[in-house]
C-alpha cells in the first residue's frame, strides 16, 4: 500500500502545515519512517480553538434539528468503514498492531459514530412541577469547544469515542492526537468533509504533548475537556482545565485484577486472559494485568497461562492479517524497556518469570509475553501500570483475601470475577472498587455500556448514555405565568 509521505493538521476545514514543523512517525516493528506529519505549536491550537468557537457561534450545529446531526455523525461511521482497509494498514503500520487487531479498532471506531449519531435525538430535558402559576422545564445545550486529548495506544477508538458524543450533542471539537501514531486520526477530518460537516466543527491537530496538548489543555476559550491518558498527565490536564474553571473528564490508568475462583470455568477463563492482557500487546487500560487465583486453580492457571504466552507468534503487525494467537510490536523502544525494566525489578523483588520477561532478540519494539507468579501485592509489579504484555498472578486462601487485593492499589478502572455462582460473582462484583466489572468475560460490555475510573483511574463516564452528559449543561428555564 502506498501511503503518502506528508500528512497536515486540519484546522478550519482546512489541511495546514505545522508552526513547530514536521515530525517522523516510524513503524515499531523495523523503526521505518511510515510518514511525516505537521507539527502543531500553540499558535495552531489558537486558530483551531478560534475556528470551533466561531463555528459554534454560528449556531448550525446547534440549531439543527437533533436528528439530521444524529445522521451526520452516523455517516461519519459509514465513510470510515468505507476506508477500513486503508485505515487499518496505516494503523497497523504506525501503531505496530496485528493488522486484524487494527481491523478491530477501525470497526469499533465507527460504532461510536453508528451509536452516538443514533443517541443524538434522545437528549431530553424534563418538566419541573412548580404549581398552577409556572412553568418550569430543563433543556441540555452543548458546552460550546469540546478540547480532547489522545493516548496513543487506540488513537482511533479514543477519538471516535468523544468526537462522536461531542458532535452528537452539537460542540464543535478540537482534538489532540497522540505523537506516536497520529496518522489514522486524519481520516476524521476526511470523514467531516465527505458528509459536509462545517468548517471548524472538527479541527484535528498532531504536536507535542508539553506544547499543543498543554496549549489546549490550558486554553481560555475551552468550555470542556476530555483527556485520555496517564494519571501525571490527567493531573496537568485537569490543573489547567481548573484554571479557567473548565470541567475535566479524566480517563486514566488501571491495575485491574480477574479474580479467579474455584468453580471458575478455567477454559473460559484462558479466553479472557488471551484477550485480557496480550490483545494490543497489553497496551490497554482496562487490561487484566493482574490474576488473583484462588490457591485450588493457581497452579493450573500458571501452567496454562505460560502454554498461552509461549503459544504467541509476536512479529510484525503488518503481516499478521488473520485473526489469532498472535502479537504485533509495543508501540516504542521507550515504551518496551520501561516494561522490560519493571520485569526486571519483579524478578528482583522475588518474582518468578514463568516465562518472558525479555525483550526479542530482533529489531523492533518486542516484549516477550510475560507471565509472573510468587508475586505479593506490595511489589511494584503488582501495584505500577506496565502497559505491556506483562500478567502477574497472586495467590489466595478465600475471597476477603481477593477482594482486599484487588481493591489494593491507587487504581479502580475495571475488574472481573470468574465463578459459577452467581451470588458469588454479585457479591464480589459489588464490593470490587472499580468503575466496571466483568463477570466471565473480561471486556464484556460494549459501546453501550458506561466505562471509567475510580481513584487514580479518572473521572467522568465516557461510552454509553451517560457519557452524553459529559458534553451537555443544563439549563433551567422557569416561566412565571
Ligand atoms: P500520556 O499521558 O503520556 O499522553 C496522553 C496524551 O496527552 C498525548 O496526546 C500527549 O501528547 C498528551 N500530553 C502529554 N503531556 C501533556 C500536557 N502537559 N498537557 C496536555 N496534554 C499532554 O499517555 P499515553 O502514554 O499516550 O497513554 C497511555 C496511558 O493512557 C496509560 O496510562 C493508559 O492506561 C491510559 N489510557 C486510558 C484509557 C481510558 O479510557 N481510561 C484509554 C487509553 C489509555
Amino acid at each position: 500500500m502506498n501511503i503518502k509521505p506528508f500528512w497536515q493538521n486540519f484546522i478550519n476545514g482546512r489541511y495546514v502545515d505545522g508552526g513547530a514543523g514536521r515530525l517522523a512517525v516510524t513503524n515499531p516493528a523495523d523503526g521505518s519512517l511510515v510518514a511525516e506529519i505537521a507539527l502543531a505549536d500553540a499558535a495552531d491550537i489558537d486558530r483551531a480553538v478560534a475556528a470551533a468557537r466561531a463555528c459554534q457561534k454560528s449556531g448550525v450545529l446547534s440549531a439543527m434539528r437533533p436528528v439530521e446531526l444524529g445522521r451526520l455523525v452516523r455517516a461519519m461511521g459509514d465513510y470510515i468503514l468505507a476506508h477500513k482497509d486503508e485505515i487499518a494498514a496505516t494503523l497497523s503500520l504506525e501503531a505496530g498492531k496485528p493488522l486484524w487487531e487494527a481491523h478491530i479498532e477501525v470497526a469499533g471506531a465507527a460504532r461510536y459514530f453508528e451509536y452516538y449519531g443514533n443517541q443524538a435525538e434522545t437528549m431530553e430535558g424534563k418538566s419541573i412541577p412548580l404549581g398552577a402559576k409556572y412553568l418550569d422545564f430543563t433543556i441540555y445545550e452543548p458546552y460550546g469547544v469540546s478540547a480532547q486529548i489522545i493516548p496513543w495506544n487506540f488513537p482511533l477508538e479514543m477519538v471516535a469515542r468523544s468526537l462522536s458524543a461531542g458532535l452528537a450533542t452539537g460542540n464543535c471539537c478540537v482534538i489532540k492526537t497522540p505523537e506516536l501514531d497520529p496518522l489514522t486520526s486524519t481520516y476524521f477530518a476526511e470523514a467531516a468533509m465527505a458528509v459536509g460537516l462545517p468548517d471548524g466543527a472538527v479541527n484535528i491537530l498532531c504536536g507535542y504533548g508539553h506544547e499543543a496538548g498543554a496549549a489546549l489543555a490550558g486554553h481560555p476559550d475551552i468550555n470542556q475537556v476530555v483527556f485520555t491518558g496517564s494519571v501525571k498527565t490527567g493531573i496537568a490536564v485537569a490543573t489547567a482545565a481548573a484554571g479557567n474553571v473548565v470541567p475535566a473528564v479524566l480517563e486514566l490508568g488501571g491495575k485491574s485484577a480477574a479474580i479467579v475462583m474455584p468453580d471458575a470455568d478455567i477454559d473460559n477463563f484462558m479466553e479472557s486472559l488471551r484477550w485480557g492482557i496480550f490483545f494490543n500487546a497489553g497496551q490497554v487500560c482496562s487490561a487484566m494485568s493482574r490474576v488473583i487465583a484462588h490457591e485450588a486453580v493457581h497452579d493450573e492457571i500458571v501452567e496454562r497461562a505460560s502454554a498461552l504466552a509461549q503459544s504467541l507468534d509476536v512479529g510484525p503487525g503488518i503481516e499478521r492479517t488473520e485473526m489469532g494467537a498472535t502479537m504485533g510490536a509495543m508501540i516504542s523502544d521507550g515504551q518496551r524497556d520501561r516494561a522490560e525494566g519493571l520485569c526486571r525489578g519483579a524478578v528482583d523483588d522475588g518474582a518468578r518469570a514463568v516465562t518472558g520477561g525479555h525483550r526479542l532478540n530482533r529489531e523492533g519494539s518486542f516484549l516477550e509475553p510475560t507471565v509472573f507468579d510468587r508475586v505479593t501485592p506490595d511489589m511494584t509489579i503488582a501495584q505500577e501500570e506496565v502497559f505491556g504484555p506483562v500478567v502477574s498472578i497472586l495467590k489466595v486462601k478465600d475471597d476477603q483475601e481477593a477482594i482486599a487485593i484487588a481493591n489494593g492499589t491507587d487504581y479502580g478502572l475495571v475488574g472481573g470475577v470468574f465463578t459459577r455462582d452467581l451470588d458469588r460473582a454479585t457479591h464480589t462484583a459489588r464490593q470490587i472498587r472499580s468503575g466496571q466489572v466483568f463477570v466471565n468475560e473480561w471486556f464484556a460490555g460494549g459501546v453501550e455500556t458506561p466505562f471509567g475510573g475510580y481513584g487514580k483511574s479518572g473521572y467522568g463516564r465516557e461510552k454509553g448514555r451517560e457519557a452524553l452528559l459529559n458534553y451537555v449543561q443544563t439549563k433551567n428555564i422557569a416561566i412565571k405565568m
